[in-house]
């Protein structure tokens, strides 16, 4: 086993952080204040992600991507989530199941996307609709050559800086038909409802929208009838993996700023690291980052070594419900090593007490991901999780 790092991972890694450190961190109080990114500051921001060569990470150079491996990928994802506000979102990860469009699509879609010209966010919530899927109530029924969507969406994620949206609908009301398309904005029929405050100051908005009696031509359904899911699992593993990043790396910012607040802060006369009842903290802390790092790597590694596609799966959904709670815990003892300081809004720590609570729930929720985990443990073993396969 080789655990080195290479100078391509290390450099990338470092680009991530700077990027981080020079472009997002100094917008995260303007993010917070505003409660998102300000549209003015937006197009410039784009611009930076062009500059500093972070455009398309997630997609191969056919694609317009950047052609880069998932341990790659989650170099920079680790350090893009060290920044507060959903601001790593500035950095654009065009949506896999782009890739099985056909060849105009990937023309009108993908490669657009990848440049940062287009930006599309996915609706498949509901009000109904959360964990379970099959619940989905939006329909998509085939009249004269053009799909008609009718239906309400909760939660579509940057809606406010996409010009085209995924949605996921059952063709002819029938949930065995879970199938994608592609809807352009702006759209005729298309009403977006509001888009509520949420816990985080993300960011973009997440918007509720009614589709009502949407039409859509007929070559802007993505993949086959019934495809729905199979075009998406591949990209929920990507997508588990980059909140794992992300996780790791807000964990690992926040525990920075406490370990040297606790050798700054002195009260009964001595540095508060030299109380046990905080140095405990800062190791258990240390331990956390570390094993999960280690497994997020693993998992990253594992991708790239083309293990198998269910195996894949379910140590993703471990990661993530393990890299998510992790964070909690982790950012929640940095808070309380900062006192009072730590509560106040200008703290990155108090926004990333905020921000990583969200990760516990979207892209599968730590109850679905134990659902996952254990159905593994009994179709396939503990192996899955316990050996080396
Ligand atoms: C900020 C934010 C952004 C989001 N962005 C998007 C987006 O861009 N596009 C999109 O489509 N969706 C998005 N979502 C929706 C997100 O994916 C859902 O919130 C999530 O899947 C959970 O669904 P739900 O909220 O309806 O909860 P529910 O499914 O109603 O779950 C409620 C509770 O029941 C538990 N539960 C449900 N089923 C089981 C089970 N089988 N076993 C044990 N416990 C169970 C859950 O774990 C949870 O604790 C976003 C959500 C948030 C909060």
């Amino acid at each position: 086993m080789n655990f080195e790092f290479t100078p391509r991972l290390k450099e990338l890694s470092a680009r991530g952080r700077q990027f981080c450190d020079e472009v997002l961190v100094p917008l995260e109080q303007i993010a917070d204040e505003h409660g998102e990114l300000p549209m003015d500051r937006r197009d410039a921001v784009k611009d930076q992600v062009r500059a500093w060569g972070l455009a398309g990470i997630n997609h191969s150079k056919e694609h317009g991507g950047l052609g880069l491996t998932m341990l790659e990928q989650t170099a920079i994802e680790e350090q893009l989530g060290r920044v507060t506000n959903g601001l790593w979102s500035c950095v654009w990860r065009p949506p896999v199941s782009l890739k099985f469009g056909t060849s105009q699509q990937i023309k009108d879609y993908l490669l657009p996307s990848c440049a940062g010209h287009r930006r599309g966010c996915f609706a498949i919530t509901e009000e109904g609709a959360g964990s379970d899927p099959r619940q989905v109530k939006t329909t998509a029924v085939l009249k004269n050559g053009n799909w008609h969507l009718n239906g309400e969406k909760w939660f579509v994620t940057s809606y406010n800086a996409s010009d085209f949206i995924i949605v996921h609908a059952h063709v002819d009301n029938d949930p065995d038909k879970p199938t994608l398309f592609l809807v352009d904005k702006p759209a005729q029929n298309l009403v977006h409802l509001r888009s509520p405050k949420f816990m985080h100051n993300f960011a973009f908005d997440h918007a509720e929208l009614r589709f009502d009696d949407v039409t859509v031509p007929e070559d802007r359904m993505l993949g086959k009838v019934g495809q729905g899911f199979e075009l998406t699992k591949d990209w929920f593993v990507e997508t588990r993996l980059q909140i794992a990043s992300h996780a790791l790396g807000a964990a690992i910012r926040a525990t920075e700023l406490a370990n040297d607040y606790a050798t700054s802060r002195h009260q009964f006369g001595r540095a508060i690291r030299d109380f046990q009842g905080v140095e405990f903290m800062l190791a258990d802390m240390a331990v956390e980052i570390f094993a999960t790092k280690t497994m997020l790597y693993r998992i990253a590694w594992e991708i790239d070594n083309g293990l198998d596609r269910k195996q894949i799966h379910a140590h993703a959904s471990a990661l993530k419900l393990h890299s998510s709670e992790m964070a909690g815990r982790v950012i929640d003892k940095a808070l309380q090593i900062l006192g009072g300081r730590g509560y106040m809004r200008e703290n990155p720590v108090e926004r990333l007490y905020r921000d990583i609570r969200v990760d516990r729930i979207w892209e599968g929720t730590s109850e679905i991901q134990r659902v996952v985990v254990a159905g593994q443990i009994r179709k396939r073993g503990l192996a899955v999780f316990s050996d080396w396969m």
